[in-house]
């Protein structure tokens, strides 16, 4: 089936998953999770279980719808390609799909015809484009997640990040730091839930966001998580947080937090060469870092850190590596740990690091030098026995 990697994305640890030939050669699975239907080779659509189109593989460019209707298109030409589409164009894509849902609930019966019936026909391209003002009405715009997270159910504790003066990112320039009173939180997550719908069978755990929400302290973090277990009950929940907010809670609250449902921490760890750290802004030491690893282990919690490659440019290519990977070999990390591998993308808005240098600015690698690098590293970390991945954050979209 084309789009094979996004539909197991979609359909992975859902349950029930058929796949039958039909008329024509149709393949369509039907989960708790997803209707997904695949006329040919060439197209697939995926959507929830309120019927809203959530991916479109369409003859080598797939297409990713977020909660707000924003779509996102990633395609392959001269390497990896994406784009996010006008509103225009988005729902000339909405009506493409849903016409093909349309063709085929024509000609098929049984399941397949009540699902594409009753859910998927529902919408129309401009019913799914007013899904926007309904996410706006609940969420601030979701400023990023790390990739193995874009189907977690997001509850936003804080808003912003409570330091915002890293030179190299954006992500929450546009809001103040501020953490959600319970009450204000019970509001928010309650109209999530009514948001998603019964598209909550397609996502897994819940995610606590914005930027550093396990900063908060645990006499605020206990009743905003049994309020996000009480509405939205037996998922896991996870979080970023950054090393100089993070090393300030004792190992016995993370403890607590673990047995509350907390399973792993996500923290931006950019680099394991100190100057550079300062360099680009940002708290915090590699002896900081192990400090910090070492007590979120002794929780039991599951650590993903984040790496920057390309940051400091060529000047700094073989001293970030080298110090990141010796920084990561002297953690206690095990198979249940991540290191997202994050090319550097430098994002309007952003300070330019390199003018920080004087009269010797830095040279920033190019695409094809970070990638080569990014292989490098990877190959080094799972030479560590630790599991490693990509994250772009041109590609995500919630
Ligand atoms: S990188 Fe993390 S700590 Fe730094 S400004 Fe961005 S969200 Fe805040």
């Amino acid at each position: 089936m084309p789009g094979q990697k996004e539909l197991s994305d979609t359909l992975r640890g859902k349950g029930r998953h058929r796949a039958a030939t039909g008329d024509g050669g149709l393949l369509f699975s039907l989960t708790p999770g997803a209707t997904v239907i695949s006329p040919d080779r060439q197209h697939s659509l995926t959507f929830d279980r309120e019927g809203r189109l959530h991916l479109y593989f369409r003859r080598g460019a797939t297409y990713k719808r977020g909660l707000a209707s924003d779509l996102h298109l990633r395609f392959r030409d001269h390497g990896r390609q994406r784009r996010q589409l006008s509103p225009e164009e988005a729902g000339s894509i909405f009506a493409e799909a849903y016409q093909q849902a349309r063709e085929i609930a024509s000609r098929v019966d049984g399941e397949l015809e009540a699902r594409l019936s009753e859910e998927v026909l529902r919408w129309t391209p401009e019913s799914l484009a007013a899904e926007r003002q309904r996410f706006l009405s609940c969420y601030r715009p979701i400023a990023i997640l790390p990739p193995d997270q874009y189907l977690s159910i997001v509850l936003q504790a804080t808003q912003g990040c409570s330091w915002n003066r890293c030179t190299f990112c954006n992500f929450y320039m546009d809001r103040p730091f501020r953490p959600k009173s319970t009450v204000e939180f019970r509001q928010h997550t309650e109209g999530v839930k009514d948001l998603l719908g019964e598209g909550v069978k397609l996502r897994r755990g819940i995610f606590l966001a914005d930027g550093n929400a396990l900063a908060l302290s645990l006499n605020r973090l206990e009743p905003m998580i049994s309020i996000a277990k009480e509405i939205f009950p037996e998922r896991s929940l996870v979080g970023f947080v950054d090393l100089f907010s993070g090393e300030r809670h004792p190992v016995a609250h993370w403890r607590r937090l673990g047995q509350l449902g907390l399973k792993r921490v996500y923290v931006g760890m950019e680099t394991g060469l100190d100057e550079l750290l300062g360099l680009v802004n940002k708290p915090g030491s590699a002896a900081e870092l192990s400090a910090f690893v070492g007590d979120l282990k002794r929780a039991s919690l599951s650590v993903c850190l984040i790496v920057i490659v390309g940051l400091g440019g060529r000047e700094y290519r073989s001293e970030h590596s080298r110090a990141s990977l010796e920084v990561l070999d002297s953690l206690p990390l095990d198979e249940t740990d991540l290191i997202y591998l994050s090319p550097l993308v430098l994002q309007p808005g952003t300070t330019d690091y390199r003018s920080r240098q004087g009269d010797t600015p830095l040279t920033p690698m190019t695409e094809d030098e970070i990638e080569v690098e990014l292989q490098q590293m990877a190959t080094r970390i799972r030479g560590l026995g630790v599991k490693t991945s990509r994250y772009d954050i041109r590609e995500f979209i919630y």
